[in-house]
């Protein structure tokens, strides 16, 4: 098991930055999750780590042993992604060994280790199989028992689910934290889908720009989101302007009770879930309902109060249409403010 630490990482192409002076520790035995756009430096970070390409300025420590000069058959870190390099004219049990053979270990340690693996990836009944007799997900399975077979400490996994279908992808991301959890070998997951990384991580590591933007458990980055950047990262997103005196947050478009102490100039971010369409009339805004869009296990309205627009997601069973009056209250409990 590996602890990762990345000081000062900084790598560009042709002049322009890709990554930018990174610090980031991945802790042994985690499931951390690099997610950000497309373009944000993620493979380049992840092929960093791996010894595919070399980082201009920075250090890459496993544990405590600096690895920057270290060629990647020595790393002990193993990258798998969508290109899935298995050997097209070995079966599976062949795949799995092969790397056990290159180090000359005796045949029946590579039989055990090979049928360990085999039993662990749920691949058993697929060993005589080629990779063209497999499904995407066996695939996957085959390349991670491949990795896992010669011992590494660290699974460097780059967006090894995105060309799955949707139930597979689901079976493979929860397929792989059982995994880790039975390991406990440290995993650093790219991937662009939010969705995934706030399912799947320990940690999730917000990476735009070149630059880890913010470095936190799911809950945290999803819930408690440092800037406005990292909050519409995970998307749609309200922000209500503001003055709070004695309990009353004032508005361009009107006065909600709130707790929060006085302060002028605050600027509060509101999920489509923390605002709430009311029955009941009384001391709360109300709206025009401009967008309806039916989700399967909610509704998302587009609400119109005054000149600005409120995203609301309702997962009540009453339904409203465009041109719906409606009564809203914003719901202060967790919402976070800048
Ligand atoms: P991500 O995986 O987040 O989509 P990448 O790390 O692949 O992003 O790429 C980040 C940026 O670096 C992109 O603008 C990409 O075009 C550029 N880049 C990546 N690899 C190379 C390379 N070998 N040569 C030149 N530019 C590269
Ligand atoms: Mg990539």
């Amino acid at each position: 098991m590996a602890r990762i630490n990345l000081k000062n990482i900084s790598k560009s192409y042709d002049q322009k930055c890709v990554l930018n002076n990174i610090n980031m520790i991945i802790e042994e035995g985690t499931f951390t999750v690099l997610l950000g756009p497309s373009g944000s430096g993620k493979t380049t970070l992840l092929h960093g780590i791996a010894g595919i390409v070399n980082f201009d300025s920075g250090e890459i420590h496993f544990n405590e042993q600096l690895m920057n000069h270290i060629s990647i058959d020595k790393r002990n870190a193993v990258l798998v992604d969508q290109n899935l390099l298995l050997f097209p004219h070995m079966n599976v049990k062949d795949n799995i060994a092969f790397g056990l053979k290159m180090r000359k270990v005796n045949k029946i340690e590579i039989e055990r280790k090979v049928d360990e693996l085999l039993k662990l990836l749920e691949l058993n009944g697929h060993e005589n199989k080629y990779p063209n007799e497999l499904s995407g997900g066996q695939m996957q399975r085959v390349a991670i028992a491949r990795a896992l077979a010669i011992g590494v400490e660290v699974l460097l996994l780059d967006e090894p689910f995105s060309k799955l279908d949707i139930v597979l992808r689901k079976n493979m991301q929860e397929f792989v934290r059982n995994l880790q959890q039975t390991l406990k070998v440290t995993i650093l997951m790219v991937t662009h889908d939010q969705e995934e990384a706030l399912s799947i991580a320990d940690k999730v590591a917000l990476l735009m720009n070149g630059e880890i933007k913010q470095y936190d458990t799911p809950h945290c980055i999803y819930e408690k989101p440092i800037s406005k950047e990292v909050a519409d990262f995970f998307g749609v997103r309200n922000y209500i302007k503001g003055n709070i005196i004695n309990g009353n947050f004032s508005t361009d478009i009107g006065i909600f009770k709130t707790k929060v102490l006085n302060q002028q100039n605050i600027t509060f971010m509101f999920r489509p879930e923390e605002i709430e369409i009311v029955s009941e009339q009384g001391p709360y805004i109300t709206g025009v309902v401009t967008k309806r869009i039916y989700s399967g296990d909610k509704i998302v309205y587009t609400i119109k109060v005054q000149h600005t627009e409120l995203v609301v997601s309702s997962f009540t069973y009453k339904d409203y249409q465009v041109g719906d009056d409606v009564t809203l209250t914003l719901l202060f409990d967790n919402a976070v403010y800048f």
